[in-house]
């Protein structure tokens, strides 16, 4: 469990100053690594902070993503899904529960291009799609 002086020390390292609202976004995301949609945080930060919009939420999100500190994950095609783990891993997207999962065993080639100097890459999202073991009933 992260404490509040871990997510406002993270904050600070990323340049973001931390707000109430910028605090409580960081903290669910830093201590929920189930890949939460907006609308998760929303429901889950609203009790404790009654005042929090789901356009509040939305806005600090992209400002977590645009300063490195969240990375926005488009494996789920209905809801963007944000991870404060912004360490290079893969995921696995289960069409059953819509859960997405961790893989952290992906080969460190598979994150780069072949030598092609046309382009440069800043973002690269490695996603499987599948059935996970609990659907599948094992
Ligand atoms: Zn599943
Ligand atoms: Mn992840």
């Amino acid at each position: 469990m992260k404490t509040f002086g871990d997510v406002h020390r993270h904050l600070i390292k990323f340049e973001i100053r931390p707000s109430v609202q910028r605090t409580a976004v960081m903290g669910y995301l830093m201590n929920h690594a189930t890949h939460p949609t907006v609308d998760e945080i929303y429901v889950a930060l609203n009790p404790e902070i009654p005042t929090l919009s789901k356009t509040t939420v939305y806005n600090t999100l992209n400002l977590l993503v645009e300063k490195g500190a969240v990375q926005m994950l488009t494996i789920d095609d209905k809801n963007a899904r944000y991870d404060a783990d912004t360490s290079k891993h893969a995921h696995f997207y289960c069409r059953c529960c819509g859960k997405v999962y961790d893989i952290f065993n992906v080969k460190a080639e598979m994150y780069r291009l072949p030598a092609m100097p046309e382009f440069k890459v800043d973002t690269v999202e490695i996603s499987y799609y599948g059935t996970c073991k609990s659907c599948l009933g094992h």
